[in-house]
């Protein structure tokens, strides 16, 4: 029977090789009409019989294009009335282009590997080949619509071959806005550390010589600059700690293949098939003992971070013969991300020997996204290349909002209807560079979603320079959102859920809504609102900041807390090791109240473990001590005995753990066991507020949220104790756990509130 359908296709469809892709696709079912682009997605209609009709429909959601994301087919079916010769694509209508979700930067696909390969290829060994399948997108779109003018390949022009190709829909590089070939396209080319270019050479061939003598290589990549060294090579990786100042914090590593990468490392069938997927992502996988790969690349750590390429310069540069290359963001310690050839090399000329860099423009700064599986689910860590600009899907519908995030690891939320766009990484607010990149970023977002705040959300703190942008904006209702309550928050939206939950907060410090460090919170939270059940008692953080940096400060609170001055007179290594001068002096600004903030933190009661069982005093990098922690521990059941308050508020007191550690220590038991005893108690602290809880305020729901989440033993044990009890407990998958969800929560609590005070 002959029929005709007509249906409207939302979701990331343009700028992927869709209208092709169903072109393609009718033609070979034998049915007339049309695809169009529109304002809303994609728009076709078809004439046929109606089985080919149905396959053709079913078939589009299956077979769609790797960069495609379907969200929604309406389809209508209408009496055929008049014949389609044939099937066309028809110009966009006036407006189209817009409003449409834009596809992230995805590694090269396999059709452009193997031409890349292949020396009768007209692009054999051509470092810039992509099509409508892969390539650069997010980080190239300076403007919308999506057209070539409107990225920053606008500068090249397209040879006569490759702009063939480009108007061909039977081309893999049918409206492929970055294509290029080595005649029109982007160029690399080598420089010296002064910035000097040098000429007869061929520039990837030396960046692979130059690796191999264990010298370090600024690349420009999809997002920024990398700083590459040889990963089997100790004296490069140590150069290139000493001389970026990243003492210790791991290191990412590339390898071309799963091969290579299964050599050092051990790779899980989930493991592998992320590492493998078009997003490309750096993967936390444990550590092969004796493997090739330097020790410093990640010390005192059971993990790797590992990626493998995702442009073709990369397969390029490792060839088949290196194991693996150190890829490490191109910036001194936590500055962001370089981008540009002349920045790059003003930032980075005391780091690399060289610079490998390219004339195409990185227009946003991207950084490599890093995840890890755990209870076989792939949880993001940091969000950022591959994964945005794709939206989060909210349970409810959303009214233009721009929230601006928290102060550190610090991402931006655009949101309008059931859309949340998270943005890339921004990093910490601390320095000009991040503060720009931060305006920069929301400029950005709102410029290629089309959407124009009508609502701001922000942090409670006052001082942080994302609430003080978003007190700026004059004219637009505002919404402050506690810092913990966004935590669980973005939790609940990740999960879909839009009830009362049982919210378990954990994290290093946010500001609370009294005033003090808020970050062992146990809330009972909506969307718009929570109730604070409890938390870990208030202990003094001596110094601020100072005690983040070195968390045996934490433990001298803690001892104190616990044993008064007396802890001086006990027999173990930290209160041996301890500067009497400097304790001293501390125990007095406790007594007097100077610069002591009191806090809540569950971070900060790591940090302090960490420095009483000697794994820890000082830190180069955020959750250094507790990560550290973590690392170290050993086997058992054993715990120390919390009591929960059976009424009230729920304040759990760190004196137990204390007194149990202490007591641990004097009786010599190995730290390895200390530590899993204090790990088994927050699962049991926690199981047993939950319980307490469920009967209180009959709920069974709890989210986990905060950055100590990506505490592995914790997500896992807690996870599981909670379940075996049939509380419905809810994880981050997609989203961050840490402060790189903050922004999301933010845009959820400030639409709640705004609903209510709109009645
Ligand atoms: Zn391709
Ligand atoms: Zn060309
Ligand atoms: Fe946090």
């Amino acid at each position: 029977m002959i029929t005709r359908a007509k249906a409207t296709i939302k979701g990331i469809v343009q700028g992927v090789g869709f209208r092709p892709f169903v072109y393609q696709l009718a033609r070979k079912k034998g049915l007339g009409g049309y695809v169009l682009n529109t304002s809303e997605g994609v728009d076709i209609e078809v004439e046929g019989e109606q089985e080919n009709i149905e396959s053709f429909f079913e078939e589009i959601q299956i077979q769609k294009p790797p960069l495609a994301r379907i969200t929604s087919v309406e389809t209508q079916y209408l009496p055929h009335h008049y014949h389609y010769d044939d099937f066309v694509i028809r110009p966009s209508r006036i407006g189209a282009q817009q409003s449409v979700l834009i596809s992230p930067d995805i590694c090269i696909c396999d059709d452009c590997l193997r031409e890349m390969k292949d020396p009768a290829d007209r692009r054999y060994r051509y470092p810039f080949i992509n099509c409508t399948n892969c390539g650069p997108r997010y980080t190239i779109i300076k403007d919308i619509p999506y057209d070539r003018k409107n990225t920053t390949m606008a500068s090249f022009t397209m040879c006569d071959r490759c702009q063939q190709e480009y108007d061909d829909p039977l081309s893999r590089r049918f409206h492929a806005q970055p294509n290029a070939c080595s005649d029109c396209g982007p160029h690399v080319s080598l420089y010296d550390h002064a910035g000097q270019v040098l000429h007869g050479i061929d520039p990837v061939g030396k960046t692979r010589e130059l690796l191999k003598e264990g010298k370090i290589v600024a690349i420009k990549g999809i997002g920024g600059f990398h700083l590459a060294c040889d990963a089997t090579n100790g004296n490069a990786v140590t150069l290139l700690r000493e001389r970026k100042n990243r003492e210790e914090k791991p290191l990412a590593i590339m390898s071309s293949s799963l091969e290579k990468v299964k050599q050092y490392a051990l790779v899980g069938t989930i493991e592998a098939a992320t590492l493998s997927s078009k997003e490309r992502p750096i993967v936390l996988l444990p550590k092969k003992e004796g493997s090739a790969i330097a020790g410093q690349v990640a010390p005192r750590n059971r993990y790797l971070g590992v990626m493998l390429p995702y442009t073709p310069l990369h397969y390029l540069i490792l060839g088949d013969d290196l194991l693996a290359l150190v890829m490490t963001s191109g910036n001194l310690s936590e500055e962001p991300i370089a981008i540009d050839n002349d920045e790059a090399f003003r930032r980075l000329s005391g780091i690399a020997d060289c610079f490998l860099v390219h004339d195409r423009e990185i227009y946003m700064r991207n950084d490599d996204s890093v995840v890890r599986v755990v209870g076989e689910k792939v949880r993001m860590i940091r969000r950022s290349r591959g994964y945005v600009p794709v939206p989060i899907f909210l349970p409810f519908h959303a009214k233009p909002t721009l929230a601006c995030g928290p102060y550190l690891s610090n991402t931006i939320c655009i949101a309008e209807g059931e859309h949340a766009f998270l943005s890339q990484h921004v990093g910490d607010l601390e320095n000009l560079e991040a503060t720009d990149s931060f305006e920069l970023t929301v400029e950005h977002l709102k410029d290629i979603l089309e959407i124009e705040p009508g609502l701001i959300a922000c942090d409670l703190h006052p001082d942080y320079y994302s609430t003080q942008y978003a007190l700026r904006q004059e004219g637009i209702p505002q919404v402050s959102v506690q810092h913990h309550h966004a935590h669980i928050a973005s939790c609940m939206a990740e999960n879909g859920i839009n009830k009362t939950v049982i919210g378990l907060a954990l994290d290093g410090t946010g500001y609370g809504s009294d005033g003090t460090l808020w970050g062992g919170e146990i809330l009972i939270a909506d969307f718009e609102g929570f109730e604070r059940a409890g938390h870990f008692q208030y202990v003094p953080l001596p110094g601020g900041e100072a005690a983040i940096r070195e968390p045996w400060r934490m433990a001298l609170s803690l001892l104190y807390q616990a044993f008064g001055k007396d802890l001086f007179d006990l027999p173990i290594e930290f209160v041996q090791r301890l500067d009497r001068l400097k304790a001293g002096n501390i125990l007095t600004m406790i007594e007097r109240k100077i610069n002591c903030p009191l806090t809540s933190s569950c971070g900060r009661l790591f940090d302090g473990i960490a420095a009483l069982v000697g794994v820890r005093d000082r830190v180069s990098y955020k959750g250094q001590a507790a990560i550290e922690l973590e690392m170290e521990m050993g086997e058992g059941e054993g715990l120390y005995p919390v009591t929960v308050p059976e009424r009230g508020e729920c304040i759990i007191p760190q004196n137990p753990i204390i007194h149990g550690v202490i007591s641990d220590l004097r009786q010599g038991v190995d730290r390895g066991t200390v530590i899993r005893k204090f790990h088994n108690t927050l699962v049991e602290i926690f199981t047993d507020v939950c319980l307490k809880l469920q009967q209180k305020y009959s709920l069974n729901r709890v989210c986990l949220s905060g950055g100590v989440f990506q505490n592995v033993f914790l997500l896992e044990n807690l996870e599981k104790a909670l379940s075996a009890l049939d509380f419905e407990v809810y994880t981050h998958s997609m989203v961050p756990p840490n402060d790189g969800g903050i922004a999301l929560g933010q845009v959820i609590v400030a639409n709640a509130v705004l609903k209510r005070e709109e009645g």
